[in-house]
């Protein structure tokens, strides 16, 4: 099975990396305006493949994407230090209207994987074109909150003493800084969460929760300030969130789709937890309805700061 990113930068690259490691495609091709990086890109990982799983790693051209079931586009400008997701969407916007059409001419019947920032926008406006030709929205994916999730629950893992795998709770929101937590969902080995640290006398009172939830929203700032971007944890989301649509799996996950109508607000993308299988997004759990009031309000906020900044997209 193939996989095409375009985008070799820093995070393509390290997509490729994890596909390889995670064994769950036979061939990957690497896209990128600077062919020079992408060509030194599949070579560096094919030497890697030695020691894993039997890939076909090249770089190409969009003609070379032919074939594949899922492309991710990792392509654009990147954060700068300082810089919101927000920020970087003119910027990003273009590069879209030029890719998406070439992506959908090339490989047509592919799902499309995005994870360029802002991803909850990119991620509408790539359905907006998939949809202009008769592609259905529910092959277009964001990687939205998977990252954020995976932070949080490695966060709260650690505090708990749990494996991270056996706590459920999710980021919900925009991919940035409105992004938030639902305390109220979160369970460990089916217990909630409040009942659990009772039980264990764990204190994780709200000034903990308010500190971890800190963390999550502050993670990519911190890292940027330290090493210029981040790579490895979206590396290994987009390769999961890829093994999940190749094998069908049917998983929940964090990912971003527009949706019709959240909380009053129409046609918008936000992460919420989609089940996601072979033929992209299959259903939403629509949580309004478990969320308490504060939570729905932060859903909401969250929703009209992504639906503001698409709406900005359209006026420039
Ligand atoms: P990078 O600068 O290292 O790589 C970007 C690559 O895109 C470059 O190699 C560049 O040549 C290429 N590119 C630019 N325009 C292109 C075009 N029109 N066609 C083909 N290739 C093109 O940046 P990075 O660190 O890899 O980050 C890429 C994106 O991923 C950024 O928008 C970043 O904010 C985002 N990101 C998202 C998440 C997430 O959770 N969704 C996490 C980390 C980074």
């Amino acid at each position: 099975m193939k996989v095409s990113v375009i985008g070799a930068g820093d995070v393509g690259a390290t997509t490729a990396y994890a596909l390889v490691m995670r064994g769950v495609c036979r061939e990957i091709v690497l896209v990128d305006l600077n062919k020079e990086r992408a060509r030194a890109e599949a070579d560096d990982i094919l030497h890697a493949v030695p020691f894993t799983h039997p890939v076909r790693i090249s770089a190409g051209d969009y003609a070379d994407i032919r074939g594949s079931r899922v492309v991710i586009i990792t392509a654009g400008a990147a954060q700068k230090p300082g810089e919101t997701r927000l920020e970087l969407l003119a910027r990003n916007a273009s590069i879209f209207r030029s890719i998406v059409p070439q992506v959908i001419e090339y490989a047509r019947d592919s799902i499309i994987l995005v994870a360029t920032n802002p991803v909850d926008v990119l991620t509408h406006l790539t359905a907006d074109i998939a949809d202009k030709y008769g592609i259905h929205r529910s092959r277009v994916i964001g990687s939205g909150t998977t990252l954020d999730t995976a932070r949080f629950r490695a966060l709260l893992g650690e505090h708990l003493g749990i494996d991270p795998q056996h706590v459920h709770g999710y980021v919900l929101g925009e991919h940035g800084d409105s992004e938030f937590i639902p305390w109220s969902l979160i369970t460990v080995g089916g217990v909630p969460l409040d009942e659990f640290c009772r039980q264990w006398d764990i204190c994780t009172d709200d000034a903990v929760k308010a500190m971890i939830e800190q963390q999550v929203r502050d993670a990519a700032y911190a890292i940027i300030n330290g090493k210029g971007s981040t790579y490895y944890g979206i590396g290994s989301a987009l390769s999961r969130i890829v093994e999940v649509i190749l094998r069908d799996q049917r998983a929940l996950l964090t990912v971003c789709t527009p949706i019709r109508e959240l909380s009053g607000i129409s046609n918008v993308t936000v992460s919420l937890p989609h089940l996601v299988g072979g033929q992209g997004i299959l259903d939403t759990i629509l949580l309004p309805l478990n969320l308490d009031e504060t939570e729905e309000t932060k859903l909401r906020a969250s929703a009209e700061v992504v639906k503001q900044a698409y709406e900005s997209m359209y006026a420039a």
